[in-house]
């Protein structure tokens, strides 16, 4: 199959990248190089891909790059480039949040329309539930996102449902729960404790630990998005992993696998919902998804790596905890 992945560089596109390829599929990454965290990273994550004969990558923005002629020989556009957050998304970073999230995913459902593409998947985000009314929860709950980000989320995907039944494009919103792995970005919160955890450092905490998620594991992730692409399926389903964990039991976990956790705590900030859970049954029956790390293992990778990374002179991830 040949792909375009927007956000190529990103945390979850560079995974989908190396799963694709290793899959046999010919794959051109885009991504702009954002500065919401250290271009430098995203650098790295390129790394493993940057001369494979079937990865090339393109740097671009969605709002200026010529896409059509990107997706003309495109089977699948897998689109995951955006602005994530929901903590910054209030104030005068809204402009932001609405030009990478829904100015950028208009452009791709144009650029979109008049192509072959058998699939295009679109990242959504748990967050457009925001506290949600009945867990776990369906995608047929209403949305009521607590954050302008997932405003944006749900706005995004809205626009991909109206092209799909207004022009036929084979869009497929996938909403992402929480997904956690070896170079997720470092705003997040696992990625903050176990760097807190491997430095010996303290871990700010936001909130009293007991706000929960449905944490998935990024592998799975970039195996559900390729089912998604290669099903006949479209419309919306959740990617959750199967498993709702408290902020406290997390930090107990990282405590056994790397060295215990001394937590500063802090308030609860604007924009995170209380608790995420998901019902995975569309996403089961529509293209087979079945998450399949648990958060054991799961975390055990990012220590690894992130214990690997603190040695001297190290500057690559080893290719544990990757797929
Ligand atoms: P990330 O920030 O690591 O990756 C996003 C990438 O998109 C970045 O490399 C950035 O440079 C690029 N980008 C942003 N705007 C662009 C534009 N206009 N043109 C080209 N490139 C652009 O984030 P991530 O955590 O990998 O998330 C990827 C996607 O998944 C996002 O759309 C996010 O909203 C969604 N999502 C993530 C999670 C999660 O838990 N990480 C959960 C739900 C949804």
């Amino acid at each position: 199959m040949r792909a375009v992945v927007t956000g190529a560089a990103g945390f979850i596109g560079s995974h989908l990248c190396e799963h694709l390829v290793s899959r046999g599929d010919e794959v051109i990454g885009v991504d702009a190089m954002t500065d919401f965290y250290e271009p430098a990273l995203k650098r790295r994550h390129l790394a493993g891909l940057l001369g494979h004969d079937r990865f090339s990558f393109r740097r671009g923005d969605l709002l200026d790059l010529r896409l059509a002629p990107l997706f003309a020989t495109a089977d699948a556009v897998y689109h995951l480039a955006g602005q994530p957050g929901v903590r910054g998304s209030w104030g005068a970073e809204f402009d932001v949040y609405l030009e990478r999230n829904v100015l950028a995913t208009q452009r791709v459902l144009e650029a979109a329309r008049d192509t072959g593409l058998r699939r295009l998947v679109f990242a959504s985000s748990s967050s457009v539930y925001g506290d949600a009314e009945a867990y776990p929860t369906r995608e047929t709950v209403r949305p009521r996102p607590v954050s302008p980000y997932g405003v944006t989320k749900l706005a995004a995907e809205q626009l991909c449902e109206t092209y799909r039944t207004v022009f036929g494009v084979p869009a497929v919103s996938l909403r992402l729960f929480s997904v956690y792995g070896p170079r997720q970005r470092p705003d997040m919160a696992f990625s903050r404790l176990v760097a807190a955890a491997c430095a010996h450092r303290s871990f700010p905490m936001y909130g009293d630990g007991g706000q929960s998620r449905d944490f998935t594991y990024v592998g799975d992730v970039v195996r559900g998005m390729r089912e998604a692409a290669l099903s006949p399926w479209s419309g919306v389903a959740n990617l959750g992993g199967g498993c709702e964990v408290t902020m406290n039991q997390a930090i107990a976990l990282v405590g056994r696998l790397a060295a215990p956790v001394r937590v500063t705590p802090g308030r609860a900030r604007p924009g995170d919902a209380r608790r995420t859970a998901a019902d995975i049954t569309v996403a089961r029956n529509a293209f087979g998804y079945r998450p399949a790390t648990d958060l054991r293992t799961g975390l055990a990778a990012m220590v690894l790596v992130e214990e690997v990374s603190r040695r001297p002179g190290t500057r690559e991830e080893p290719v544990a905890g990757r797929r």
